[in-house]
């Protein structure tokens, strides 16, 4: 604020405006700290030509076909439904039926050997002690890695708070430390940011509410944690700030007077209100009972921040002309931050633009899931597994303002199928529980005789994902996942059955622990799991259903296909754990066998707490058998 408006203690020996850069710039080379520990593992992944080509655009390419393979197993499809198995279907049909012709090795995979990728390990797994301190779990959610990052945060601007400073009496000073985090909150924000590519971020996606909130929701968005934290020192530091301010102004007298004749106070009490509003929206409360409201008070609140801070050459009529320079002074100090914020804010909404594709797509409902089915055949190219897209249903079916709603879903498919994209969407509430009656009250439609109802939806990502961590690099990999946490695990699973078809893949052995309220929820599913487990020629891929209800009517085993299994409980994780350890290390027939071991990699999707006790079991692995396996290391969706 102004001098004008600057309490009448002397002003501290320290330039405010330095301070608060040189503590960007050192929170920025704490960032670049990460990055730089994450770089061997970039260049890894990044050194094979295909990886730039994953993960960033989404594409249509037109996909070759190929011949089909002469069969190594029985028919698993014909076994579920008594379909006949079918080569070259496209989405069309791989609700019952499934294709797997683009998964026979590739023409172009190295006939004399394999073009394996390489593998870095994360330092977490090369420093187990340190890494299972990292990753242990103070709260459901929240590692200490993440609060010893918070920690150090929160000491960087606690000291430039403080330093020669006191917070009652220099308000001034507190209202640099905010201006510092204005560029940081709006880069953490967006959704397309350099720092989270660099880091190629890990598995750290809670927010800050969990120390607040016990009840908070879990935060999926990479760093999401760190803009939250950033955000409640910038309303904190906002609030001290213009309380000293309003203080200072009760005490003299003056604060109507600027209330009603100083532009710049007018401006402040937009900028305050504007904070203010971003934190109550942002509670958990409003997260979770009214998300709509959460998300668009964000977006207007964000938007009206920063012309409200902006540079302002001021008329004030009844103050010095002196003091009416300093105005004009420091007001321009907060001008870079504000360009630095509109800068990041804009250049995240045109890649968003750029990002965003509009395709025709068929929606059908799949009651013993109480899910919809979202299918793109179209659209076939330039996502990785793990990742989600956003995406808006173009229909009047989905209420007033349903279509202008865009919701987050992990792809369940792999890239380059013919099958192409595929979303598969709980109902969880409004949104997509009209989504889910829209596609009930589909039946047959016209459009080529197939069920379902053609919509049209835009869609923009992909986004997140497993940053530098290459699932085909290690020699096993695990999947534990609970309920529709079950997309990331199908998406991982093809696109490793994919890359192993192109002899490209490390893994030896791949597992799949699904755990399911409902046993009914395994039948839609039966002949997917099926068709991917006849298609794991070279790594063997085993899955096992966990019901966790009571059922009178689970399915018979017999029902089930070599490789599928349905039990009632929870699943037992440790024991799982040192079973594929055991395999992964032990395994020594086939084309693998002459392979390095390069450890084992855990996927996580699912409820609250899941991935706090797969964290906890991976941290009971004996020391010896991590070393000898390679190192675990876990990735959470
Ligand atoms: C990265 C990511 C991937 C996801 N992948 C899948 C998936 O593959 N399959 C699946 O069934 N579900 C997935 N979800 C959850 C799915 O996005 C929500 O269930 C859906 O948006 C709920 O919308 P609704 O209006 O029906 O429910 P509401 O009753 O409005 O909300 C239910 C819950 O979903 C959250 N939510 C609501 N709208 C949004 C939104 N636009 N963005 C983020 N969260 C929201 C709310 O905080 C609330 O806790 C994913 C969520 C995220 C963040």
């Amino acid at each position: 604020m102004s001098a004008a408006t600057q309490p009448t203690t002397p002003p501290s020996p320290v330039n405010p405006f330095d301070l608060a850069f040189h503590i960007d710039i050192f929170l920025i080379a704490f960032a670049g700290v990460f990055a730089l520990f994450a770089l061997p593992r970039a260049v890894a992944r990044f050194s094979r030509v295909a990886e730039w080509r994953q993960g960033h655009i989404l594409r249509a390419i037109p996909l070759e076909r190929r011949a089909p393979r002469p069969p190594v197993m029985r028919s698993v499809q014909s076994l579920a439904f008594g379909a006949p198995a079918a080569d070259n279907v496209t989405s069309e049909e791989s609700h019952t039926l499934h294709s797997d012709t683009h998964l026979i090795r590739h023409p172009a995979a190295k006939q004399e050997g394999w073009s394996l990728p390489p593998h870095v390990r994360a330092w977490s797994s090369r420093v187990p002690t340190f890494g299972s301190i990292l990753r242990y779990r103070l709260e459901t959610g929240f590692s200490a890695g993440q609060a010893l990052v918070l920690l150090v945060y929160f000491s960087v601007l606690v000291y430039a708070g403080l330093l020669k400073s006191n917070p009652f009496s220099d308000p001034l000073r507190t209202g640099f430390v905010a201006m510092s985090q204005i560029p940081i909150v709006y880069l953490l924000a967006t959704k397309n940011n350099l720092l989270g590519m660099l880091i190629g971020a890990g598995y750290e996606k809670v927010g800050v509410y969990k120390i607040l909130n016990q009840h908070a929701p879990t935060v999926y968005v990479q760093l999401n944690y760190i803009h939250r934290f950033a955000g409640i020192i910038l309303v904190v530091a906002s609030n001290v700030h213009s309380i000293g301010y309003i203080y200072e102004w009760t005490l003299d007298g003056t604060i109507s007077d600027r209330i009603r004749h100083d532009p710049m106070v007018q401006w402040a009490f937009v900028t305050l209100i504007s904070v203010d509003f971003l934190y109550i929206f942002s509670l958990p409360f409003f997260r979770r009972r009214a998300y709509n409201v959460f998300y668009c008070s964000h977006v207007v609140f964000f938007i009206l921040f920063l012309p409200a801070v902006r540079p302002y050459i001021c008329h004030i009529s009844n103050l010095e002309i002196d003091i009416h320079i300093q105005v004009y002074g420091h007001q321009r100090s907060v001008f870079p931050y504000v360009i630095a914020a509109a800068g990041i804010f804009g250049l995240d909404l045109l890649i968003r633009l750029i990002k965003t594709r509009v395709y025709n797509a068929r929606i059908r409902p799949i009651p013993d899931l109480m899910l919809t089915r979202i299918e793109i055949p179209q659209l076939n190219a330039g996502w990785r597994a793990g990742q989600h897209v956003r995406i808006r249903v173009l229909s009047s079916g989905l209420g007033w303002f349903g279509w202008a709603e865009s919701h987050p879903f992990t792809i369940a498919t792999a890239a380059k199928t013919p099958e192409g994209m595929i979303l598969l969407c709980k109902k969880a509430g409004g949104w997509t529980g009209r989504l889910y009656e829209m596609a009930k009250v589909a039946g047959y439609g016209s459009d080529e005789g197939a069920f379902g109802r053609m919509v049209q939806v835009m869609i923009e990502g992909p986004y997140g994902g497993p940053g530098h961590c290459v699932f085909a690099s290690y020699s096993a990999a695990i999947f534990f996942v609970g309920g529709s946490g079950i997309t990331f695990a199908l998406s991982a699973v093809q696109d490793i059955l994919q890359r192993d078809s192109e002899g490209a893949s490390r893994v030896k052995i791949i597992e799949v622990i699904w755990t399911v309220p409902d046993s009914a929820s395994l039948t839609p599913l039966v002949p997917q799991f099926a068709a991917l487990i006849q298609q794991s020629i070279y790594a063997p891929l085993k899955i096992s259903v966990h019901y966790t209800r009571a059922s009178d009517n689970p399915p018979g085993k017999d029902f089930l296909p070599p490789g599928l299994t349905l039990s009632a409980g929870r699943p037992k994780l440790a024991k799982v754990l040192d079973a594929v350890i055991s395999r992964a290390v032990s395994y020594g027939s086939g084309v693998k066998a002459s392979m390095d071991i390069t450890g084992v990699v855990v996927g996580v999707c699912g409820p609250e707490g899941m991935g706090d006790e797969v964290a906890q079991a991976i941290s009971q692995v004996d020391d010896g058998r991590r070393w000898a396996v390679g190192g675990i290391e876990m990735h959470e969706e």
